[in-house]
Protein backbone atom coordinates (compact mmCIF):
# COMPACT_ATOMS: atom_id res chain seq x y z
CA UNK A 1 0.00 0.00 0.00
CA UNK A 2 2.07 2.85 -1.44
CA UNK A 3 0.21 6.35 -0.74
CA UNK A 4 3.62 8.36 -0.80
CA UNK A 5 6.62 8.05 -2.34
CA UNK A 6 9.29 4.81 -2.00
CA UNK A 7 11.58 5.97 0.65
CA UNK A 8 15.11 6.26 -0.76
CA UNK A 9 18.33 8.34 -0.17
CA UNK A 10 20.61 10.35 -1.59
CA UNK A 11 22.95 7.35 -3.45
CA UNK A 12 19.37 5.86 -5.01
CA UNK A 13 18.70 3.11 -2.58
CA UNK A 14 15.10 2.21 -1.29
CA UNK A 15 14.09 0.78 2.15
CA UNK A 16 11.70 -1.64 2.35
CA UNK A 17 13.11 -3.26 5.42
CA UNK A 18 12.81 -2.33 8.85
CA UNK A 19 14.26 -3.96 12.03
CA UNK A 20 12.79 -2.70 14.81
CA UNK A 21 13.93 -3.20 18.30
CA UNK A 22 11.16 -4.10 20.59
CA UNK A 23 13.85 -4.37 24.19
CA UNK A 24 17.57 -3.56 24.99
CA UNK A 25 17.40 -6.08 27.67
CA UNK A 26 19.11 -9.55 27.04
CA UNK A 27 19.28 -12.92 29.50
CA UNK A 28 22.46 -13.72 27.62
CA UNK A 29 26.07 -12.71 28.01
CA UNK A 30 27.43 -13.37 24.87
CA UNK A 31 30.90 -11.98 24.85
CA UNK A 32 31.01 -10.49 21.87
CA UNK A 33 27.79 -7.89 23.09
CA UNK A 34 26.66 -8.05 26.89
CA UNK A 35 29.75 -9.92 28.43
CA UNK A 36 28.26 -8.24 31.48
CA UNK A 37 25.05 -8.51 30.93
CA UNK A 38 21.78 -5.91 30.21
CA UNK A 39 22.62 -2.20 31.29
CA UNK A 40 20.17 -1.23 33.93
CA UNK A 41 19.41 2.22 32.42
CA UNK A 42 17.95 0.08 29.28
CA UNK A 43 15.39 -1.33 31.73
CA UNK A 44 11.98 1.56 31.25
CA UNK A 45 10.16 2.86 27.90
CA UNK A 46 10.07 0.33 25.29
CA UNK A 47 7.67 1.13 22.44
CA UNK A 48 4.03 0.18 23.15
CA UNK A 49 1.73 -1.91 21.50
CA UNK A 50 -0.18 1.18 20.17
CA UNK A 51 3.17 3.02 19.48
CA UNK A 52 4.46 -0.06 17.61
CA UNK A 53 1.16 -0.12 15.01
CA UNK A 54 1.42 3.73 14.44
CA UNK A 55 5.23 3.47 13.11
CA UNK A 56 4.98 0.20 11.20
CA UNK A 57 2.11 2.15 9.55
CA UNK A 58 4.17 4.75 8.83
CA UNK A 59 6.89 2.89 7.17
CA UNK A 60 4.10 0.46 5.34
CA UNK A 61 3.06 4.01 3.87
CA UNK A 62 6.62 4.45 2.53
CA UNK A 63 7.41 1.38 1.05
CA UNK A 64 8.11 -1.44 3.82
CA UNK A 65 7.47 -4.48 2.94
CA UNK A 66 9.72 -6.52 5.44
CA UNK A 67 9.83 -6.02 8.94
CA UNK A 68 12.40 -7.93 11.18
CA UNK A 69 11.44 -8.03 15.63
CA UNK A 70 14.46 -7.74 16.89
CA UNK A 71 16.54 -6.21 20.14
CA UNK A 72 18.08 -7.13 23.04
CA UNK A 73 16.28 -10.25 22.95
CA UNK A 74 12.50 -9.41 21.76
CA UNK A 75 10.78 -12.42 23.09
CA UNK A 76 11.43 -10.90 26.24
CA UNK A 77 8.67 -8.71 25.41
CA UNK A 78 5.48 -10.74 27.03
CA UNK A 79 3.21 -9.35 24.39
CA UNK A 80 5.27 -10.56 21.42
CA UNK A 81 2.07 -12.48 20.16
CA UNK A 82 0.10 -9.50 19.83
CA UNK A 83 3.26 -7.38 18.57
CA UNK A 84 3.88 -9.75 15.60
CA UNK A 85 0.05 -9.79 14.79
CA UNK A 86 -0.10 -6.40 14.59
CA UNK A 87 2.38 -5.60 12.16
CA UNK A 88 1.21 -8.46 10.10
CA UNK A 89 -2.02 -6.50 10.07
CA UNK A 90 -0.63 -3.27 8.49
CA UNK A 91 -1.52 -3.00 4.98
CA UNK A 92 1.44 -3.35 3.10
CA UNK A 93 3.40 -5.56 5.61
CA UNK A 94 4.16 -8.95 3.39
CA UNK A 95 6.41 -10.40 5.96
CA UNK A 96 7.42 -10.35 9.79
CA UNK A 97 10.78 -12.12 10.66
CA UNK A 98 11.94 -12.33 14.38
CA UNK A 99 15.82 -12.98 15.23
CA UNK A 100 16.37 -14.26 18.63
CA UNK A 101 18.43 -16.17 20.94
CA UNK A 102 16.39 -18.90 20.66
CA UNK A 103 15.84 -19.27 24.73
CA UNK A 104 12.01 -19.01 23.95
CA UNK A 105 11.85 -21.24 21.45
CA UNK A 106 11.06 -24.79 21.81
CA UNK A 107 8.09 -23.34 24.00
CA UNK A 108 6.55 -20.79 21.83
CA UNK A 109 7.89 -21.26 18.80
CA UNK A 110 4.04 -22.57 17.84
CA UNK A 111 2.07 -19.45 19.01
CA UNK A 112 4.59 -16.81 17.35
CA UNK A 113 3.71 -19.39 13.77
CA UNK A 114 0.31 -19.14 14.61
CA UNK A 115 0.48 -15.16 15.18
CA UNK A 116 1.55 -14.93 11.91
CA UNK A 117 5.36 -14.80 12.13
CA UNK A 118 7.05 -15.75 8.49
CA UNK A 119 10.39 -16.22 8.99
CA UNK A 120 12.87 -16.77 11.94
CA UNK A 121 16.50 -16.32 12.94
CA UNK A 122 17.84 -18.58 15.77
CA UNK A 123 21.80 -17.30 17.04
CA UNK A 124 23.48 -20.19 17.72
CA UNK A 125 27.35 -19.61 17.75
CA UNK A 126 28.51 -22.84 18.65
CA UNK A 127 26.60 -26.82 18.44
CA UNK A 128 29.25 -27.92 21.11
CA UNK A 129 27.50 -27.00 24.40
CA UNK A 130 30.51 -26.11 26.39
CA UNK A 131 31.54 -23.87 23.87
CA UNK A 132 27.79 -22.76 23.49
CA UNK A 133 28.29 -21.66 26.96
CA UNK A 134 31.21 -20.27 27.07
CA UNK A 135 30.51 -17.85 24.20
CA UNK A 136 26.78 -16.69 25.67
CA UNK A 137 26.68 -17.57 28.88
CA UNK A 138 23.82 -19.93 28.45
CA UNK A 139 23.17 -23.78 29.07
CA UNK A 140 20.40 -23.68 26.28
CA UNK A 141 22.38 -25.20 23.46
CA UNK A 142 19.59 -28.64 23.21
CA UNK A 143 16.79 -26.83 23.61
CA UNK A 144 17.92 -24.25 21.29
CA UNK A 145 18.28 -27.29 18.87
CA UNK A 146 14.85 -29.01 19.63
CA UNK A 147 13.16 -26.15 19.02
CA UNK A 148 14.84 -25.22 15.77
CA UNK A 149 13.65 -29.01 14.40
CA UNK A 150 10.09 -27.76 15.69
CA UNK A 151 10.33 -24.59 13.52
CA UNK A 152 11.05 -26.58 10.87
CA UNK A 153 7.72 -28.04 10.46
CA UNK A 154 5.86 -25.55 10.65
CA UNK A 155 6.10 -23.58 7.84
CA UNK A 156 7.70 -20.61 7.98
CA UNK A 157 8.99 -18.89 4.93
CA UNK A 158 12.69 -19.31 6.31
CA UNK A 159 14.36 -20.45 9.29
CA UNK A 160 18.27 -19.24 9.74
CA UNK A 161 20.95 -19.59 12.05
CA UNK A 162 23.47 -16.93 12.83
CA UNK A 163 26.62 -17.57 13.84
CA UNK A 164 29.34 -15.07 14.69
CA UNK A 165 32.90 -16.22 13.87
CA UNK A 166 35.21 -15.97 16.71
CA UNK A 167 38.71 -16.91 15.33
CA UNK A 168 39.93 -18.62 19.10
CA UNK A 169 36.38 -19.81 19.80
CA UNK A 170 34.16 -21.71 17.07
CA UNK A 171 35.97 -20.97 14.12
CA UNK A 172 37.24 -24.67 13.77
CA UNK A 173 33.69 -25.97 13.83
CA UNK A 174 32.98 -24.99 9.94
CA UNK A 175 32.93 -28.50 9.47
CA UNK A 176 30.02 -29.57 12.32
CA UNK A 177 28.26 -26.70 10.79
CA UNK A 178 28.75 -27.96 7.17
CA UNK A 179 27.59 -31.32 8.66
CA UNK A 180 24.15 -29.64 10.37
CA UNK A 181 22.92 -28.04 7.17
CA UNK A 182 23.15 -31.29 5.04
CA UNK A 183 20.26 -32.68 5.84
CA UNK A 184 18.58 -29.79 7.16
CA UNK A 185 16.72 -26.96 5.53
CA UNK A 186 17.86 -24.12 6.80
CA UNK A 187 20.62 -21.29 5.89
CA UNK A 188 23.25 -20.70 8.27
CA UNK A 189 25.02 -17.47 8.19
CA UNK A 190 28.60 -16.25 9.21
CA UNK A 191 28.66 -12.92 10.68
CA UNK A 192 31.84 -11.50 10.60
CA UNK A 193 32.49 -10.23 14.22
CA UNK A 194 31.43 -6.38 14.30
CA UNK A 195 33.91 -3.66 16.69
CA UNK A 196 31.73 -1.90 18.91
CA UNK A 197 32.37 0.89 21.23
CA UNK A 198 32.23 -1.98 24.00
CA UNK A 199 34.28 -4.93 22.53
CA UNK A 200 37.31 -3.11 21.16
CA UNK A 201 39.94 -5.68 22.62
CA UNK A 202 37.93 -8.89 22.15
CA UNK A 203 37.71 -7.51 18.45
CA UNK A 204 41.33 -7.13 17.87
CA UNK A 205 41.48 -10.79 19.17
CA UNK A 206 38.52 -12.52 17.65
CA UNK A 207 37.61 -10.95 14.39
CA UNK A 208 37.80 -13.38 11.38
CA UNK A 209 37.35 -12.50 8.18
CA UNK A 210 35.03 -14.61 6.16
CA UNK A 211 36.97 -14.55 3.16
CA UNK A 212 39.08 -17.48 4.06
CA UNK A 213 35.19 -19.23 4.38
CA UNK A 214 33.95 -18.30 1.12
CA UNK A 215 36.98 -19.37 -0.93
CA UNK A 216 36.48 -22.87 0.64
CA UNK A 217 33.12 -23.15 -0.07
CA UNK A 218 33.88 -22.09 -3.55
CA UNK A 219 36.61 -24.36 -3.74
CA UNK A 220 34.22 -27.45 -2.37
CA UNK A 221 31.89 -26.20 -5.33
CA UNK A 222 29.26 -24.14 -3.74
CA UNK A 223 27.69 -21.61 -5.87
CA UNK A 224 26.61 -18.23 -4.82
CA UNK A 225 22.68 -17.54 -5.38
CA UNK A 226 21.09 -14.72 -6.83
CA UNK A 227 19.96 -11.90 -4.62
CA UNK A 228 16.02 -11.10 -3.86
CA UNK A 229 14.92 -7.05 -3.21
CA UNK A 230 14.30 -7.46 -0.23
CA UNK A 231 17.14 -9.51 1.27
CA UNK A 232 19.13 -9.28 3.95
CA UNK A 233 23.45 -8.46 4.02
CA UNK A 234 24.31 -12.35 3.22
CA UNK A 235 25.58 -13.26 0.14
CA UNK A 236 23.87 -16.89 0.34
CA UNK A 237 25.64 -19.89 -1.24
CA UNK A 238 24.01 -23.54 -2.40
CA UNK A 239 25.59 -27.21 -3.11
CA UNK A 240 24.00 -29.83 -5.22
CA UNK A 241 24.73 -31.80 -2.04
CA UNK A 242 23.35 -30.00 0.87
CA UNK A 243 19.98 -29.63 1.45
CA UNK A 244 20.54 -26.11 3.35
CA UNK A 245 22.20 -23.20 2.15
CA UNK A 246 25.47 -21.40 4.07
CA UNK A 247 25.54 -17.49 3.94
CA UNK A 248 28.38 -14.95 4.72
CA UNK A 249 27.51 -11.58 6.72
CA UNK A 250 31.09 -9.62 5.72
CA UNK A 251 30.37 -6.06 6.81
CA UNK A 252 34.11 -5.06 5.95
CA UNK A 253 33.67 -6.39 2.82
CA UNK A 254 34.06 -3.36 -0.17
CA UNK A 255 30.58 -3.03 -1.94
CA UNK A 256 28.66 -4.22 1.40
CA UNK A 257 27.46 -0.50 1.88
CA UNK A 258 26.16 -0.64 -1.67
CA UNK A 259 23.49 -2.95 -1.19
CA UNK A 260 21.24 -1.59 2.13
CA UNK A 261 18.07 -1.51 2.09
CA UNK A 262 17.32 -1.29 6.12
CA UNK A 263 16.90 0.91 8.70
CA UNK A 264 16.62 0.41 12.30
CA UNK A 265 14.20 1.79 14.71
CA UNK A 266 15.36 1.38 18.65
CA UNK A 267 13.21 -0.23 21.31
CA UNK A 268 12.61 3.78 22.46
CA UNK A 269 12.04 4.79 19.05
CA UNK A 270 15.17 6.16 17.75
CA UNK A 271 15.72 6.51 14.12
CA UNK A 272 19.49 4.71 13.02
CA UNK A 273 20.31 5.40 9.69
CA UNK A 274 22.94 3.02 10.17
CA UNK A 275 23.99 0.19 12.68
CA UNK A 276 26.81 2.74 13.33
CA UNK A 277 25.73 6.57 12.87
CA UNK A 278 27.20 8.83 15.27
CA UNK A 279 23.53 10.07 15.99
CA UNK A 280 20.21 8.92 16.52
CA UNK A 281 17.21 10.34 15.79
CA UNK A 282 14.37 10.14 18.23
CA UNK A 283 10.73 10.23 16.79
CA UNK A 284 9.00 9.26 19.99
CA UNK A 285 6.63 12.31 20.64
CA UNK A 286 5.19 11.80 16.25
CA UNK A 287 4.05 8.59 17.90
CA UNK A 288 1.25 9.65 19.78
CA UNK A 289 -1.56 10.44 17.69
CA UNK A 290 -2.84 8.65 15.18
CA UNK A 291 -2.20 10.57 11.98
CA UNK A 292 1.00 8.79 9.98
CA UNK A 293 1.73 12.42 8.20
CA UNK A 294 4.56 13.37 10.44
CA UNK A 295 6.22 10.10 10.98
CA UNK A 296 6.35 10.16 7.06
CA UNK A 297 7.64 13.63 6.94
CA UNK A 298 9.98 12.88 10.07
CA UNK A 299 11.77 9.95 7.75
CA UNK A 300 11.53 11.73 3.85
CA UNK A 301 13.98 14.56 5.98
CA UNK A 302 15.54 11.67 8.21
CA UNK A 303 16.81 9.77 4.97
CA UNK A 304 18.70 12.75 3.34
CA UNK A 305 21.33 12.57 5.93
CA UNK A 306 22.00 8.94 5.24
CA UNK A 307 25.37 8.09 4.65
CA UNK A 308 27.26 6.59 1.60
CA UNK A 309 28.70 4.03 4.15
CA UNK A 310 29.98 3.05 7.42
CA UNK A 311 33.20 3.93 8.85
CA UNK A 312 33.99 0.84 10.52
CA UNK A 313 37.61 0.50 8.43
CA UNK A 314 38.34 3.55 10.26
CA UNK A 315 37.66 1.61 13.66
CA UNK A 316 34.25 4.45 13.86
CA UNK A 317 31.89 2.34 15.48
CA UNK A 318 29.43 5.88 15.84
CA UNK A 319 27.50 5.79 19.41
CA UNK A 320 26.95 1.99 19.13
CA UNK A 321 28.23 0.34 22.12
CA UNK A 322 26.86 -3.00 21.63
CA UNK A 323 24.29 -4.52 19.29
CA UNK A 324 22.02 -5.26 22.05
CA UNK A 325 21.07 -1.68 22.12
CA UNK A 326 19.40 -1.96 18.52
CA UNK A 327 19.91 -5.35 17.17
CA UNK A 328 22.04 -6.59 15.13
N1 LIG B 1 19.21 -11.40 21.02
C1 LIG B 1 18.91 -11.76 19.69
C2 LIG B 1 19.96 -12.68 19.11
O1 LIG B 1 21.03 -12.79 19.69
O2 LIG B 1 19.69 -13.27 18.08
C3 LIG B 1 18.69 -10.57 18.77
C4 LIG B 1 19.62 -9.40 18.92
S1 LIG B 1 21.32 -9.71 18.50
C5 LIG B 1 22.04 -8.12 18.76
C6 LIG B 1 21.18 -9.89 16.73
C7 LIG B 1 22.36 -10.57 16.06
O3 LIG B 1 23.50 -9.74 16.15
C8 LIG B 1 22.75 -11.90 16.67
O4 LIG B 1 22.82 -12.88 15.66
C9 LIG B 1 24.11 -11.64 17.26
O5 LIG B 1 24.90 -12.80 17.25
C10 LIG B 1 24.64 -10.55 16.36
N2 LIG B 1 25.68 -9.73 16.98
C11 LIG B 1 25.67 -9.13 18.19
N3 LIG B 1 26.80 -8.43 18.38
C12 LIG B 1 27.56 -8.60 17.27
C13 LIG B 1 28.84 -8.11 16.86
N4 LIG B 1 29.58 -7.31 17.63
N5 LIG B 1 29.29 -8.47 15.63
C14 LIG B 1 28.54 -9.26 14.82
N6 LIG B 1 27.31 -9.74 15.15
C15 LIG B 1 26.84 -9.42 16.37
FE1 LIG C 1 21.71 -10.98 23.93
FE2 LIG C 1 21.58 -11.31 21.32
FE3 LIG C 1 23.48 -9.70 22.44
FE4 LIG C 1 23.63 -12.34 22.76
S1 LIG C 1 23.77 -11.22 20.82
S2 LIG C 1 23.87 -10.79 24.38
S3 LIG C 1 21.54 -12.93 22.87
S4 LIG C 1 21.31 -9.36 22.44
Amino acid sequence: MLTVPQLSDAWSRSFRYLRLSLTEKCNFTCNYCLPDGTDCHSMTDDLTLIEIRRLVTAFAMLGTEKIRLTGGEPTLRRDLNEIIRTCKSVPGIKSVALTTNGFRLEKDVASWREAGLDALNVSVDSLRPEMFQLITGSGKLQSILQGLEQAQSLGFQQVKINTVLLREQNARELDSFLDFIKTRNLTLRFIELMQTGDNVDFFARQHLSAESIRQRLLADGWTQKLRSINAGPAKEYNHPDYKGSIGLIMPYSQDFCASCNRLRVSSQAELYLCLFAEQHLSFRDLLQSDDPQPVIQFLQQAILHKTAGHNLHQQQTGSTKQLAMIGG
